[in-house]
């Protein structure tokens, strides 16, 4: 059954049930009062007739000293047909309540008149022969007799009007019932509106329009919840997003990924079965080795370099104080006997905090690039500057440069502005991928500045204070110590070559 309906049936049942009551409680309270009204009057009436009995009995003569039955009969006789408008009746009962006159119609049990004594006027309300009828019975003394005297007053027409009332009550409210229903059929579903809205678009959404929203027609409740569900569908909408983009570029990644491992492999199964299959002399077996060696090596530098991106991206930064001075040294020792191009290192003293194994890295992959990107000879800067709340690296060179549109692109795995010239340089176009993982853990971004045939500049801004947020999202599926353990075997590949 539907909500509003309900809601719809709620109210019915409550409104019958209040109408029901409220109606009965009226009718019957105003039967009452009249039925009490009456009884009262009845009751006066009853006392007036024993006054006037015994007014009457005054007058009979003097020789009497008992007053016979007759007289009885005759005083009561007259007193009855005086208010024959009035429909009353009367009957009268001597000492032993043997019934001395009874009007005609005067119909009753002696249950009533057994109660009556000298002291205890009575009355009840009877029915009889389907009329209603007030009952009263009171003693009367008048010349040397006690006798019981009784009323019946006619009431029926308060029963009447009572049952009148019924009738018409529920005529007004059946009337009352159907004009309610349908007002309320409205109010249901004015009420339950915003719950078919938000049905609609819970329908809409599980049929893959993450866009719909539903629109908020109230301000209570149940518009605060159509705010909740239209800003769960926002978040859902984004998660979905992200979820997509990142499903292409895992696709993109795979497509990448196995593209270029076709080309070390090609080279790599051409000549293994160059060796197999035909008798080649010495200089050709050491060149074809050599191939096999060389793509081998390629293919092993490009999966530590995939290892290291995914080491990077799931470890947290171990972050200290490291000081500018430490990382330029190293670097200055490091490109000391690469005299192919000429090196400038300049920075300011100061201090970073950073994990320093993983800046060197970084700056060893940019340098390395800068190199790559240069003619021999060419100048190739490093420098560090001290900043209010950081430390900047910049590597720049006065290389080939990368157009505007590449930009973007060069930072995402395998991606190579000059894909023969890259693999000539041992390239893979995975070094700014790592680099880019590496800073993210660190709280901050590579930023490229770049002009073709001008040059690159390479930088990034390391702080010496991180707040939380700052760091990457860097997961703990992977602890420090399964790092290690994926480092030192890395390490004895390499040895072991
Ligand atoms: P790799 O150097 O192994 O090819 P990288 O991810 O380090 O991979 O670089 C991706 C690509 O970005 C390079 O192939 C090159 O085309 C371009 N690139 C990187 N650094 C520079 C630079 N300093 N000058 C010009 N091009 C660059």
């Amino acid at each position: 059954m539907k909500f509003s309906f309900k809601i719809l049936l709620c109210m019915v049942i409550v409104m019958a049930l209040a109408l029901g009551f409220s109606g009965y409680y009226f009718v019957n309270y105003v039967f009452e009062t009249s039925l009490e009204r009456e009884v009262g009057q009845a009751l006066d009436e009853n006392s007036i007739l024993s006054f006037a009995f015994e007014t009457a009995a005054l007058s009979v003569p003097a020789k009497y000293n008992v007053m016979p039955d007759t007289t009885v009969e005759e005083i009561t006789s007259n007193l009855e047909k005086s208010g024959q408008d009035s429909g009353r009746l009367l009957r009268i009962s001597d000492e032993e309540k043997n019934i001395l006159y009874a009007g005609d119609g005067f119909d009753v049990d002696d249950e009533l008149l057994a109660q009556t004594d000298e002291s205890v006027k009575t009355y009840q309300v009877i029915e009889s022969k389907g009329k209603y009828y007030i009952h009263t019975g009171t003693a009367v003394t008048a010349l040397n007799r006690v006798l019981y005297l009784e009323t019946m007053r006619d009431v029926s027409e308060v029963f009447e009007e009572r049952a009148m009332g019924f009738s018409l009550y529920r005529r007004v409210m059946f009337i009352m019932l159907i004009v309610g229903t349908v007002i309320m059929h409205f109010i249901s579903s004015l009420l339950t509106k915003p719950i078919r809205i938000l049905t609609n678009a819970t329908k809409r959404m599980s049929a893959g329009d993450y866009s719909y929203r539903a629109e908020q027609v109230s301000r209570d409740e149940l518009g605060q919840l159509t705010r909740d569900f239209n800003s769960m569908a926002e978040t859902l909408e984004q998660n979905i997003e992200r979820l997509e983009e990142e499903l292409k570029a895992r696709e993109e990644f795979m497509g990448d990924f196995a593209h270029e491992l076709k080309t070390p492999l090609t080279a790599i199964i051409g000549y293994a079965d160059m060796l197999r299959s035909h008798r080649l002399d010495e200089e050709q077996s050491i060149m074809s080795s050599n191939y096999i060696y060389t793509e081998g090596k390629r293919l092993e530098a490009m999966s530590l370099r995939l290892l290291d991106i995914i080491v990077a991206g799931k470890k947290e930064a171990q972050l200290q104080k490291v000081s500018a001075e430490s990382v330029f040294d190293y670097l200055k020792d490091m490109y000391a006997a690469n005299k192919n191009m000429r090196f400038s290192f300049d920075y300011d003293k100061g201090e970073f905090l950073a994990e320093i194994n993983l800046i060197k890295t970084v700056l060893v992959n940019l340098i390395d690039n800068a190199c790559k990107a240069s003619e021999s000879g060419s100048k190739i800067e490093v420098n560090g500057y001290a900043l209010d709340d950081g430390y900047r690296f910049a590597v720049k060179d006065y290389g080939i440069g990368i157009p505007k549109e590449e930009i973007n692109k060069i930072t995402k795995a395998f991606y190579m502005v000059d894909k023969s010239r890259a693999r000539k340089n041992n390239g893979a176009g995975l070094g700014l991928a790592l680099c880019v993982e590496i800073l993210k853990i660190h709280g901050s971004e590579l930023e490229i500045e770049s002009e073709p045939g001008s040059g690159s500049c390479f930088g990034f801004v390391l702080k010496s204070s991180i707040a939380d947020k700052d760091i990457g999202e860097a997961g703990n599926e992977i602890s420090d110590k399964d790092i290690t353990k994926i480092i030192e075997e890395k390490e004895e590949n390499t040895n072991e070559d």
